[in-house]
């Protein structure tokens, strides 16, 4: 009875943080000790921020591309932005995805200014 009433305390404590990070929406750049696995270059995990492959920390090509896709989340929201992305990943992949062509896009054209 006392572990549930402790697991319980921690998801609320868990999704308390999740939304109020969500309401700032404040972009933040965690650099790894370590490269991330598939040779992922970098990964936005909203309402976190981003978490960079300690390869790629400083390359100003990854981190534009990245910025672009918190630019997908203030738009969409946190609940559309993994819709969208976790749907349209197991359809079609990460490099014929959307949002992906759309961040590669932006990333070329210098869209992202923040
Ligand atoms: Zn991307």
């Amino acid at each position: 009875m006392r572990k549930i009433k402790f697991l319980k305390y921690s998801l609320f404590i868990i999704v308390a943080f999740i939304f109020i990070l969500n309401y700032f929406k404040t972009y933040r750049i965690y650099n790894l000790p370590f490269n991330l696995p598939n040779q992922l270059r970098a990964s936005t995990i909203p309402p976190l921020g981003t978490f960079m492959s300690k390869q790629y920390k400083n390359s100003k090509q990854v981190i534009l591309h990245e910025k672009y896709h918190w630019v997908q989340y203030e738009k969409m929201g946190l609940i559309s932005f993994y819709y969208e992305y976790l749907t349209e990943y197991f359809k079609k992949g990460r490099f014929n995805h959307w949002m992906e062509k759309e961040a590669r896009e932006a990333t070329i054209m210098k869209k992202v200014s923040k």
